[in-house]
Parts: structure tokens; C-alpha cells; sequence
């Protein structure tokens, strides 16, 4: 008989397993869509697969995902007849965790009350959710690529040890089983798997079957324990669309059906803010299905870095990979979606990707899209605007240094607190500040600051409280940097009201003249106190009330962006 091997978590999976059994209340049900997009993803990676090597799908051409259950055993079994996972494979995939800010994150989830068991998929560890509701889970598989002898049969209960053990798995795929805790019988009811199916994977490429009238009795798998596969026997009914929604034409696509897609891209369960859905015919033919999130990822909350999923290639409706970077720029990392592309070659690499031309058309296109859509929040939806500014409005700000091409069009939509806004919110814009300005100002005011109270607060501010002229107040950390590259706009020159010399009517100037004369004895013994540690001392138009400020030459750099140099080391 077989051996079977007992082999503990690592460290990292046993405390991810911990926080998941106990930590995650809300939306238990998340387990369902997570374990079909995995076995949709199987299904994905076989037909890629095949490409290269037909006999992969050899005898089974058609792909599918099954749900069913047994009311008697309490269990639920989904198995897809996907590419399968080797020994090798069931090791690395489930008993590791790749990411290692998922545990931080995780943790700092968990302490959410009822944390919520959908932010899960974000994390990379969608298997784990099965022990949300399950106190035991068996993974039978078998590589596309292995004979019926070489299966694998892995089974845990979540707390810190799995067994492994080679076993007969008469056909291709993955099935695995939920052995449901106590408390979990909703579960056993075709009514509700069924509503569950619809709910959260509607818009999953592939048929999720469920055994035909299950809504009458239970539809039970008999030997699904044993790999078996007594529901062939059965006959099935497919639950979801299961079609490529992005194929299909506009005019038949409903609001509803482009959330839902949406929300099957899994990073989200959230509605989009807005998407857009365009065919580009010619010498190169693509499709392209964009999303704009109302709120970034978590682990971007959390101070993160966004993993850059969330954007997928397909070439001729086959999935191939995860190209966001490859996609898009940079600072339109928080799109998500779809790119199905009819001519690009199958056998494409990332390496070959990133220097593919026609992948920089479409590239180009997509970025257009994107900028076209916040535009078009901006222009008719100021509500939705006002949301995508306050979850990317900074991530944006990086467009102004990375993409020169079109950074008069992003520095349009940029928005800004003022001494002229509303609070602390950042709503004005460079064109509002420049509808305002009086006859004859041709400078685009702003001042740098650690916080927006700091900004609000500084004396260099007086001066232009005097006399009315509106100043944008830039306190996000990126503000500094975006200001290195954003020196003019609409013909205006933008300028630090630290630098430089503010211009005065020719009354002013004069009793600034007269003032400076008064005070030159003063000046000199300040020059004399302070010696080298000032540039120059000089009487200044600048202040109003407070009888002193720091102020800099044209070349210096400002205080904000020196303390940051500092703090990073330099
Ligand atoms: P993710 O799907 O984000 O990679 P999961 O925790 O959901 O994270 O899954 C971990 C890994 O386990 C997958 O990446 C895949 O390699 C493997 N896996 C899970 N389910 C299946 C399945 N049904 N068929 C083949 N491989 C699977
Ligand atoms: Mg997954």
C-alpha cells in the first residue's frame, strides 16, 4: 500500500490558516467563488497548454467545473478537469505562500471586527478560504500530463500538518472536498450552491455544472472520496453564462453583466466606478474590456505595493497571462480588466512581450481609454469623480513624470486643495485656479507643506492672504516630486511661493524700498548674528504679520522635498 506522508505548514501558512479559521465572519460563502476560480484558472492554464502540446486534452475536450454535494456526508465536492497539479506542484501551491506581506496584511484584516472573508482572493490564498467553512479538505489531482497512478491525495484540517500520498486518479483535473464543520449546513442545499454559483461566478469562462434537479434531492457524490467519478453517471446542468463577456456585442451586454464580470476578475467585490468597452478593427484587431475601481486594493491601504494583477491578456479568447505592466503604464496601475488581441502569436513570452510593437499599440490604447474614461467622470459624473480622485488621485500624479506625452491631459485632471477650496478636500483644479485668476497674474501660486495644516499654515502664505491671490496648498507626498516635472500649465508657469521673488504693484514697491532702507541697519547686525548659516538676509514683501521667515532662492530646494532626502538618507 502507498505511503502516506505527514509533513507540517510552513510557518507562514500554519498562521494564515490560523487567522482564516478564526478570524473571518462576514461572507463565509466567498469560499465557493474562490475554489471555482481556481479551478477555472486550471482550466485556463490546460488550454494554454495545449497549444503546444494537443494530446493534453486528449479524450476530454471539453472543460468544465463541477459542483455537487452530500447531505449524509456533509460534504462539497468541486472538481474541474483542468491541468492538474503534480506532486511537486501540490507542495509548492498549497502548502506555501508566495507573497510575504499577505500574513501582515491578513493580520491587520483580522482585527477588522467581523473581518471580511471576500477581501481573501486579494491575497493570493483563495484555497485557505475552504477551511472557513470546512474542518476538513481533500485534494484529489492529477497532472494533464501524468498517468492515472501518479495522483496525488493531499488532506488537512487546517491546523498545522497535511498528508500527502500517491493514489490512483483515474482522470485528468482537480476535485476537492469541503468536509463542513458543524455549524455549516446551509451549505448542503442545491438551492443555495446554486444562488451562490449565480451571485459570485456568473461570468466564469467555463460551465459550472451541478447535478441535474438537485433542487429535488441532494445530489450526492457518492465516491467522490476515492476519485471515482460515480457523477458521470449523473447528468448536469450548467448554472452560469460561462461565456467571454467581452465577446460579445455592446448592445447586449447589460450594466449588470459588466458589474458582475467585473467582480469575477476577483480583486474587487465592490461595484467599478465605471468601464469601458471597446473593438479595434484593422491591420491589427483587438479587444479591449477597462475597469476603474472606487477603491484601491488593500495591501495598496496598507502601505503595500499593488502586485500588478488584475489586467489579462488573452490571444484569440485563450488566457495567457497577467500583463498589467505590460499593458498599461505605470501610474494607471489600479485599472483592471481584460485584452483579447487576434494577432499576437500564441507562443509569446513576457521577455518577447515587452519588446513587441504592436503590443505598444495597444498599449497606447488602452492608456487612451483609460484617460478617456476619468475624463468623462470628470466632465458628467462629479460624484464618481470626486471618489476616483480621493482612491487615485496620487497614483495619478505619477502620469505627470512618466508619460510626457500626455501630461497636459493628466495635469487637467488633477485637483488640489486651495486657500480658495473647500477645507482640506482636494477639488480645485488647475483650470478652476486659472478661471480665477485676476487680470494680469500669470503665475500658478502653490505651497509645499508635510501636512495640509502645515501647508494652510505657513507665513509664507500672508503676503498672498493680503491680497487675495489664491494659492494651492500640496501636502501628499508625491506632490514635491510631480512638482519637479509640472512647471508649467496652460501657458502659466507654476511657482513655489518659497522661491523667487513675489511681484508687487508699483505703490508697493515703493514702500517696500523705503522699509528696506529703514531697516538696513538691522539687517546688517542680523547678517552679522547669523553669519553663515543664511544665504542672505533681506527685508521681505512676503510677511504681514509674522516678523521673520525662511524663504529660498530659485535653485534651493524646498524644505518638504530636502526633509524627505534626509529621511530617505541622502
Ligand atoms: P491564487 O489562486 O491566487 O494563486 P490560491 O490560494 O487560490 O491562490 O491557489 C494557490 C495555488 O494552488 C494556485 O495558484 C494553483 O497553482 C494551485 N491550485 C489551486 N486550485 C487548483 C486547481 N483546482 N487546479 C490546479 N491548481 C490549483
Ligand atoms: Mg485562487
Amino acid at each position: 500500500a502507498p505511503q502516506t506522508e505527514t509533513r507540517p505548514f510552513e510557518a507562514e501558512v500554519a498562521q494564515v490558516l490560523h487567522l482564516v479559521t478564526h478570524s473571518l465572519y462576514s461572507h463565509k460563502e466567498i469560499f465557493l467563488r474562490e475554489l471555482i476560480s481556481n479551478a477555472s484558472d486550471a482550466c485556463d492554464k490546460l488550454r494554454f497548454e495545449s497549444l503546444a502540446n494537443p494530446e493534453l486534452m486528449s479524450g476530454d475536450g471539453e472543460l468544465h467545473i463541477d459542483v455537487s454535494w452530500d447531505e449524509k456526508a456533509r460534504t462539497i465536492t468541486i472538481a474541474d478537469n483542468g491541468i492538474g497539479m503534480n506532486r511537486h506542484e501540490v507542495v509548492a501551491n498549497i502548502g506555501t505562500i508566495a507573497s510575504s506581506g499577505t500574513r501582515r496584511y491578513l493580520e491587520a484584516m483580522a482585527q477588522e471586527k467581523k473581518a471580511d472573508a471576500r477581501l481573501i482572493g486579494q491575497f493570493g490564498v483563495g484555497f485557505y478560504s475552504a477551511f472557513v467553512v470546512a474542518d476538513r479538505v481533500t485534494v484529489l489531482t492529477r497532472r494533464a500530463d501524468a498517468s492515472a497512478v501518479e495522483g496525488v491525495r493531499w488532506e488537512s484540517d487546517g491546523k498545522g500538518e497535511y498528508t500527502l500520498e500517491q493514489v490512483e486518479v483515474p482522470s485528468r483535473g482537480t476535485t476537492i472536498v469541503l468536509h463542513l464543520k458543524a455549524d455549516e449546513d446551509e451549505f448542503l442545499s442545491g438551492w443555495k450552491l446554486r444562488s451562490l454559483i449565480h451571485r459570485y461566478s456568473e461570468h466564469v469562462a467555463f460551465p459550472i455544472r451541478m447535478p441535474k434537479d438537485s433542487d429535488a434531492h441532494d445530489g450526492s457524490d457518492e465516491a467522490a472520496e476515492d476519485g471515482s467519478q460515480s457523477a458521470d453517471k449523473a447528468e448536469w446542468d450548467t448554472i452560469n453564462a460561462a461565456s467571454a463577456l467581452w465577446t460579445q456585442p455592446k448592445s447586449e451586454i447589460s450594466d449588470e453583466d459588466y458589474q458582475g464580470f467585473y467582480k469575477s476578475l476577483g480583486h474587487d467585490f465592490a461595484d467599478p466606478l465605471a468601464w469601458s468597452h471597446n473593438r479595434v478593427e484593422g491591420n491589427q484587431s483587438f479587444t479591449t474590456l477597462l475597469y476603474l475601481p472606487a477603491h484601491p486594493p488593500f495591501d495598496l491601504m496598507m502601505g503595500g505595493r499593488d502586485e500588478r494583477k488584475g489586467l489579462k491578456l488573452y490571444i484569440k479568447r485563450v488566457f495567457v497571462m497577467d500583463a498589467a505592466e505590460e499593458l498599461l503604464p505605470n501610474y494607471l496601475r489600479f485599472v483592471r480588466g481584460v485584452v483579447d488581441a487576434d494577432d499576437l502569436p500564441l507562443n509569446v513570452s513576457r521577455e518577447l512581450l515587452q519588446q513587441n510593437r504592436q503590443l505598444e499599440r495597444i498599449k497606447a490604447s488602452c492608456t487612451k481609454r483609460v484617460l478617456d474614461l476619468i475624463e468623462g467622470l470628470a466632465r458628467n459624473e462629479p460624484e464618481k469623480f470626486a471618489t476616483f480622485i480621493k482612491a487615485f488621485g496620487n497614483t495619478l500624479k505619477e502620469g505627470i513624470g512618466e508619460d510626457t506625452a500626455n501630461r497636459e491631459r493628466i495635469a487637467k485632471l488633477l485637483r488640489f486643495a486651495s486657500t480658495k477650496g473647500d477645507d482640506a478636500s482636494r477639488s480645485v483644479s488647475l483650470d478652476d485656479y486659472i478661471a480665477r485668476m485676476p487680470e494680469g497674474q500669470d503665475t500658478i501660486w502653490y505651497v509645499t507643506g508635510e501636512t495640509h495644516a502645515a501647508a494652510a499654515g505657513s507665513p509664507q502664505l500672508e503676503a498672498f492672504k493680503a491680497r487675495d491671490t489664491e494659492v494651492l496648498l500640496m501636502s501628499d507626498r508625491i506632490d514635491e516630486w510631480m512638482l519637479g516635472y509640472l512647471h508649467e500649465y496652460e501657458g502659466k508657469k507654476l511657482q513655489s511661493v518659497a522661491k523667487g521673488e513675489l511681484p508687487l504693484d508699483d505703490a508697493a514697491k515703493q514702500k517696500h524700498e523705503e522699509a528696506a532702507k529703514a531697516a538696513e541697519p538691522l539687517v546688517a547686525r542680523l547678517k552679522e548674528l547669523l553669519g553663515d548659516r543664511v544665504g542672505e538676509v533681506r527685508v521681505s514683501a512676503r510677511l504681514t504679520d509674522s516678523p521673520s521667515c525662511l524663504a529660498l532662492s530659485d535653485y534651493d530646494m524646498a524644505p518638504h522635498f530636502a526633509r524627505l532626502l534626509r529621511e530617505a538618507g541622502q
